[in-house]
């Protein structure tokens, strides 16, 4: 099995409206090549230096997502490129990314990072946080970085119930957000959930952005 065959194995399962990021953090530019010249121009990475060596390294159409944690110091070298940010977790972040964006006049989607999962993490709104956030409603006066919907990463179980609710209610809040707070704005429309083992519920429950790597990639090599 080439990654091409990875690749195509997935798509197969994936609905066309349904936007599948290739995770390609950890793994080598001649491996994203082949997937890019198959025709797959949509990658994803976690880590700022990585991500900068491969763009610079790789084709200008390649559509990246960032989708690791953010610190707000390097948003900067990655503004001039970056199509969607998918993993803001704080106002502080937004308004970086909003400073950057407006010197090189780029919009950014920009996802707002949910922690759903069991595990605990210092990263992602808990759902309090975020309709708190909203409901202070600063986010209104940006121009650059436009908040396009809501990420989240489920828990590392095998327990496949737990993992369907967990998207589930991602999706109802999702439509709960759609309602209260961005109803005229088309631009809200991005659920990104499911990767590698689970992204098959996630479609099921209602995903419009998967992220999947290992089912592509293989194996990460840790260095
Ligand atoms: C690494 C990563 C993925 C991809 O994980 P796989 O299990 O390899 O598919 C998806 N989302 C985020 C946020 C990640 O960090």
């Amino acid at each position: 099995m080439t990654l091409v065959d990875n690749l195509n194995i997935i798509k197969k399962q994936i609905p066309s409206d349904v936007k599948l990021v290739a995770v390609s953090k950890y793994h080598s530019i001649n491996k994203i090549k082949e997937i890019y010249n198959a025709g797959h121009k949509i990658f994803g990475e976690n880590k700022v230096q990585e991500l900068d060596e491969k763009q610079k390294s790789l084709p200008n159409d390649i559509e990246w997502h960032f989708i690791g944690h953010l610190q707000t110091n390097k948003v900067k070298y990655i503004v001039p490129y970056i199509d969607t940010i998918q993993s803001v977790d704080s106002w502080k972040l937004l308004t970086e990314i909003e400073k950057q964006a407006a010197k090189v006049k780029r919009q950014i989607k920009c996802l707002l990072e949910i922690h759903i999962a069991q595990e605990d993490s210092k990263y992602g709104f808990t759902y309090e946080k975020c309709i708190e956030f909203l409901s202070e409603k600063k986010w209104e006066t940006l121009n650059y970085a436009h908040i396009c919907g809501i990420m989240g990463m489920a828990s590392n179980t095998n327990d496949e119930e737990q993992v369907k609710a967990e998207f589930k209610r991602l999706k109802l809040f999702f439509n709960k957000l759609k309602k209260n707070y961005f109803e005229n704005d088309n631009l809200f429309s991005e659920i990104s959930m499911g990767m590698s083992n689970d992204y098959t519920y996630a479609i099921k429950e209602g995903a419009t952005i998967v992220r999947v790597g290992s089912a592509i990639f293989g194996n990460r090599e840790y260095h």
